[in-house]
């Protein structure tokens, strides 16, 4: 079973478009399962019914043309419950709808199942036979199990036909909505630019072909380059390796001396492709036939086709590089979104970013808050690699992605650009004035930084310190390590830009979601694994490097903190303590007049709330990193889209977490801020100033908003509403609880603008 499943799903995987997917679906079902009948229901949003797509066994003239309205007929009631319908004789039931145009009547047992993806039910998929008993249980399970694996494929196919502006029936659509999670609020409209990583056939997007016969001769000419490699190695391996080894070489050779795939390519490209997006799409078609085949020998062959394949895009990249050309208004749009490529954006065209993979909580998507720039995450269902060229709206409040948006929809959403930037600069005048709470207590409101420019735009919007620089970022953004003097440089620069305010530098924090290309880190549970101070600690070198820099950039400017992160346990923090003390001592052995810095430990592990009280006793502050306490305390991925719906920083385990961090250090007598995400939500801020959070760490983007917020409430009112929210036990009560408050504050319309959890 579990073969004709794969087989089935494979086969459908490689369908052109919806409707081939279907037919494939219908005809290879009613086979396995040896049934009379095959149908496939989907559910057309814009005519509010259920359409017959495709089947096999009832009369064909009735597919395209027979619907059912939502919640009408059998269809109806599998749609409605989201679950099988089993029956022995479908006409006496008291939902059946008797269709005359399918000729039904003949066909008495009905089974149903819902095709179920992210939640909603996309349709329904219907077996039938002429006999009056039930399908047995092996049946159903068989149609429930494909019905789940094809839900993902159809939503997909749907899709692609949805960016050409088709419904899945057929009907001209617009304004379709792709759903993700918000990264950025702001709303953004632009030109989609997709970007990829190089040697990957599977993320190359489509595009047309600016010369055909330009085009033609250079796939050529890298064709003939891989030729050349083969024979090249062909012959050196000689006497070398296994004579079967060799003649893997020999296979290669053959597959490109036959000409079959050079020559499909060059059809594709003569219908207008670019080369890489037609070798792309005849690569995936060959290696998908071969992984369909029986034989296993046949079916490994898939492996040569994808290498041979990658060769020939390694050349057609190498040889003729293609620059990324930038709109003014770009939106850039990835199958994964790296730091890197926003910084690659020339200033001033970035309008909005779209990533397929990741969530709110991503780094790149705290890269895109701190540069304000409207952000869609995890895009799951955007068929991404056809939209370069075309317009867009990203909604970064809501998580979504519009395409073929008609005027008035832009309009609506032109104008909410144009609230936005009101809004904005009737924040300006807060920028030099003191954040305190409407009853005068104060409250120090730093940032966090990655980039050099976020120093420039934090400093403008008035931040009183930085509390979390980011060191990796420009790790992350270099293609090697960065030397004790490079880094010294680019420490300098922050230190001199923010003097003398504090600047607080975390040792690097690779591993998780960021890592150095130069540095890879392979890892089945990247998250728990070798992450941040244990990667530094296994390499002191590194640590060193970072430590001697930081240190000596900070000579006659005396405003560094150091801060440790990733941290699980005392000995981590007596390590660092001791390889920070060496650096220290060396450059004074140096001659250099440099004065030992504060340092603070992150809490952003369940085992370090715990162990509060012993780490505070060994530093001199204690810092939240609310993002990964919150992704650790919930054991929801930060990264991941599919469950970024449970991840809150509203939720109660999490606020009580906090609350006990800031008792816990104030009892040593110690100071304790905050560096999540969650301190620049204006509402969670409240209930952080209420907890005693000594200061609130944030993007400059949200500073402001933040400063408003706190002033228009009074610490009273703060602690009342924490008093409140700390007996509640859904992190929803706690939201809208807080939202109240803002609203009868009067400063609810910040609420919109800068709501990230
Ligand atoms: C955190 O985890 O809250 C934090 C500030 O660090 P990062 O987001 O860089 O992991
Ligand atoms: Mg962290």
């Amino acid at each position: 079973m579990l073969g004709r499943l794969r087989g089935i799903v494979q086969e459908v995987e490689g369908a052109k478009d919806l409707q081939s997917a279907l037919d494939i679906i219908v005809n290879r079902v009613r086979r396995a399962l040896d049934t009379q009948v095959c149908s496939v229901y989907l559910l057309d949003n814009d005519l509010s019914a259920h359409v017959l797509m495709a089947s096999e066994g009832l009369n064909k003239e009735a597919v395209g043309r027979v619907s059912l309205e939502v919640g009408e007929g059998l269809v109806g009631l599998v749609a409605k419950h989201a679950e099988p319908i089993n029956l022995q004789d479908a006409s006496l039931h008291p939902s059946y709808r008797y269709l005359k145009e399918t000729g039904e009547e003949n066909f008495h047992a009905f089974l149903g199942v819902p095709i179920i993806h992210h939640r909603s039910v996309l349709g329904v998929l219907i077996v039938q036979h002429d006999e009056r008993r039930p399908f047995d249980e092996g049946e159903e399970a068989f149609l429930i199990t494909l019905s789940a694996q094809l839900a993902g494929i159809i939503a997909h196919a749907e899709a692609t036909d949805a960016i050409e502006g088709v419904s899945p029936s057929g009907h001209k659509t617009s304004d379709t909505v792709f759903p993700g999670v918000s990264g950025s609020s702001g709303v953004a409209i632009g030109q989609v630019v997709v970007v990829f990583p190089p040697a990957d056939l599977n993320q190359i997007p489509d595009r047309h072909a600016r010369d055909i016969d330009k085009e033609i001769n250079f796939f050529n000419t890298c064709l003939n380059s891989v030729r050349e490699d083969m024979r090249e190695m062909h012959h050196q391996l000689a006497g070398h390796v296994a004579e079967e080894e060799r003649q893997l070489f020999d296979v290669y050779l053959r597959m490109l001396d036959d000409d079959a795939l050079g020559n499909e390519v060059v059809e594709r490209i003569k219908l207008g492709w670019w080369a890489q997006g037609a070798l792309a799409y005849v690569a995936k078609e060959h290696i998908r036939n071969f992984e369909m085949m029986e034989d296993e020998y046949l079916r490994e062959r898939a492996v040569d086709i994808k290498d041979l394949c990658s060769r020939v895009l390694f050349y057609l990249q190498e040889k003729e590089p293609v620059a990324t050309e930038y709109t003014e208004d770009t939106i850039l749009v990835s199958e994964e979104l790296t730091p890197a490529m926003l910084v690659d954006v020339p200033k001033g065209k970035l309008n909005g970013l779209i990533s397929v993979k990741g969530s709110g909580s991503s780094h790149v998507a705290i890269l895109a808050r701190t540069m304000g720039i409207p952000t869609v995450m995890g895009a799951v269902d955007l068929p991404y690699n056809q939209l370069d060229g075309r317009k867009v709206i990203v909604d970064g409040y809501k998580g979504e992605v519009i395409s073929n948006p008609l005027a008035p929809l832009l309009q609506r959403y032109q104008n909410t650009i144009k609230e936005q930037d009101q809004l904005i600069a009737g924040l300006e005048d807060l920028k030099d004035i003191p954040c305190v709470t409407a009853d005068d207590h104060r409250v120090h409101l730093w940032v966090n930084t990655g980039l050099m420019a976020d120093v420039m735009h934090s400093l403008d919007q008035g931040a009183e310190g930085i509390g979390l620089f980011r060191t990796e970022v420009p790790f992350l953004l270099s293609e090697q390590f960065p030397s004790e003097q490079e880094q010294c440089d680019l420490y300098r620069e922050q230190l001199e830009a923010f003097a003398p305010k504090l600047v607080t530098m975390r040792t690097l924090d690779i591993g998780g979601d960021k890592a150095l290309p130069y540095f890879p880190i392979e890892e089945a549970n990247p998250f728990l694994g070798w992450r941040g101070i244990r990667v530094t600690l296994d390499h002191p070198e590194i640590f060193m490097a970072q430590v001697r820099a930081m240190l000596r950039a900070s000579i006659g400017l005396e405003n560094l903190q150091i801060m440790l992160p990733m941290v699980s346990n005392v000995n981590e923090v007596n390590s660092a303590l001791q390889l920070i003390k060496r650096a220290h001592r060396e450059l004074i052995q140096e001659d250099l007049q440099v004065q030992f810095p504060p340092i603070g430990v992150m809490i952003e592990l369940p085992a370090a709330v715990y162990q509060t009280r012993a780490l505070a006793k060994l530093v001199d502050f204690i810092s939240v990193g609310s993002n990964d306490l919150t992704q650790y305390l919930l054991a929801v991925d930060r990264n991941n889209p599919r469950v970024a719906n449970l991840y809150s920083a509203f939720h109660p385990a999490v606020l009580h977490a906090l609350f006990q961090v800031v008792r816990e250090t104030q009892e040593e007598g110690k100071k304790v801020s905050i560096c999540g995400e969650m301190a620049g939500d204006p509402g969670a801020a409240v209930l952080l100033v209420a907890m005693g959070f000594d200061i609130l760490s944030m993007n400059a983007a949200t500073l402001l908003k933040v400063k408003s917020v706190i002033r228009s409430v009074s610490l009273d009112a703060a602690q009342d509403l924490l008093d409140q929210v700390m007996q509640m036990d859904d992190a929803q009560m706690i939201r809208s609880a807080v939202d109240l408050t803002l609203y009868n504050a009067g400063v609810d319309r910040l609420l919109r603008s800068s709501r990230t959890h």
